[in-house]
């Protein structure tokens, strides 16, 4: 080709030139004298007209398959303007037609949401060809961007905390790496990167965040993913206002850019709302606020604070932290909690959207003995505080600075503002319900001689 490729959205500022476009075949409409192929590539659709000899030339080509189109950009008639794609006022006649690559018969249509979702999980890579996930992807990016500008601004900065690691307890199970090297041992994958970024202030980074990935082992319910994103904020001295403010100017800040048809119930504020005045209330902790709810371009953002530091436990028969272990309880709590567990509140708060828990965070323990007394009140004894936890009680020793955090979920933000019923729509390449990965058909046996290497025997 010895032209530069042009892109659909360009296309029109090349009236009577011949250029070149490269794409897929979206749709290929054949008459007996001349044939039109709707010509897709990220940008849009660029109308083909082919006639003549060609036609012989593009006989064999198929739907999806992948072309190089030289010819003259033409303006269309006036009648003939197509306002739904991006090159509506033009199009081009081909010249030439190479195939780049021929298409087999597509397994699902494009663009069809009606199609079972376990076929486009299988063929995802397909699903994303469809304007609505490769818009999705899109806007995910955008907002990415946005939220890393918003927070760079302010003087966070965006730190990388590994992948495998030791269990952080978040409430799941977690999913474990054999470790080769030292045979019977084991990482976890993080369930969030809690004390890392708790030990990211201890290290006086003072100001963190991270588009985290957080894995936990849940049973298959709804529409959650084994492993999603969280946005993982934490500072140091600072209070829970300011962390609340700071989520809260972020996310209107970013509706208002991406969504300005969406409405805010509650205007430019966020409520915040107790615990124990929603219980009341609306007898949940994640209430639906918006004055219509369906209308699903209302949004109805609420914080809830005050929550409950700990949770009873029916299956084990003991108290548990209701958010996590490393959240610090209400002042008025720390001298009593072991006596009234019950009434005891926490410096914990989540931020709720439509009904949905979209944030959750804490001002944290920063002190090495009401750690070890929260761990103590849970069930640990002095050897398993030493063994799974002496190493952020020890960090604590050395100058701790009083914290907090919070790690809005992206994926469920993003897919109530790009009104998508699942996470699994504003996800590249989403797992299942069941957990499996379709398209790799993830999880699957390993060779013997892997298992062999881990020191690893299956149990019959
Ligand atoms: N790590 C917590 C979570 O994943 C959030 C936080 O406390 O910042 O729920």
């Amino acid at each position: 080709m010895t032209n530069q490729r042009i892109l659909a959205r360009d296309v029109a500022n090349h009236v009577d030139s011949t250029v070149t476009v490269r794409g897929w075949a979206e749709s290929i409409r054949r008459h007996s004298k001349v044939a039109f192929i709707d010509l897709r590539d990220r940008t849009g659709i660029t109308q083909i007209v082919v006639t003549g000899e060609l036609l012989t030339a593009i006989q064999t080509v198929t739907d999806e398959s992948v072309l190089s189109v030289t010819g003259k950009v033409t303006k269309r008639p006036q009648n003939l303007i197509n306002a739904n794609i991006v090159s509506g006022t033009i199009e081009i006649q081909a010249e030439s037609v190479e195939v780049d690559t021929l298409a087999a018969a597509l397994p699902m249509p494009l663009n069809d949401r009606s199609v079972g979702e376990d076929v486009r999980l299988k063929y995802r890579y397909l699903d994303l060809r469809s304007r609505k996930m490769a818009e999705n992807l899109r806007l995910r990016h955008q907002m990415n961007q946005y939220i890393r500008q918003y927070l760079s601004e302010r003087e966070f900065v965006e730190v990388e905390t590994p992948t495998i690691s030791k269990s952080t307890p978040e409430g799941a199970r977690d999913y474990l790496v054999p470790s080769r090297i030292i045979p019977g041992s084991f990482y976890a994958l993080p369930q969030s990167p809690q004390q890392y970024k708790q030990l990211l202030m201890v290290g006086g980074i003072e100001r963190y965040f991270q588009i985290a990935r957080c894995f936990r082992d849940e049973d298959a319910r709804g529409d959650r993913q084994p492993e999603f994103t969280q946005l993982d904020i934490e500072m140091s001295f600072t209070t829970q206002e300011e962390i609340l403010a700071t989520v809260e100017e972020l996310f209107l800040g970013l509706v208002t850019k991406f969504f300005p048809e969406k409405t805010l119930t509650f205007g430019e504020s966020v409520p915040r709302l107790t615990h124990a005045e929603v219980m009341e209330k609306y007898g949940t902790d994640k209430p639906d606020l918006r004055k219509d709810t369906t209308n699903p371009d209302e949004l109805a953002f609420a914080f809830v604070v005050d929550f409950p530091l700990f949770d009873w436990d029916e299956k084990k028969k003991r108290f548990d932290a209701a958010h996590h272990p490393f959240t610090a309880p209400k002042k008025e709590y720390i001298e009593t909690f072991e006596k009234q567990p019950k009434e005891a509140l926490s410096e914990a708060y989540d931020l709720v959207l439509n009904g949905s828990e979209i944030a959750s965070g804490s001002i944290r323990i920063n002190q090495p003995e009401l750690q070890s007394r929260i761990f103590a009140f849970i069930g640990h004894d002095q050897r398993s505080i030493d063994e799974k936890f002496g190493h952020i009680i020890e960090a604590f020793r050395f100058g701790a600075p009083p914290h907090g955090g919070i790690a809005p979920g992206l994926d469920r933000i993003y897919s109530i503002l790009l009104k998508e019923e699942t996470i699994r729509d504003v996800i590249a390449f989403a797992k299942a319900g069941d957990g499996r990965d379709l398209m790799m058909n993830a999880p699957s046996v390993v060779d013997d001689s892997q298992l062999k290497e881990l020191g690893i025997q299956l149990r019959k």
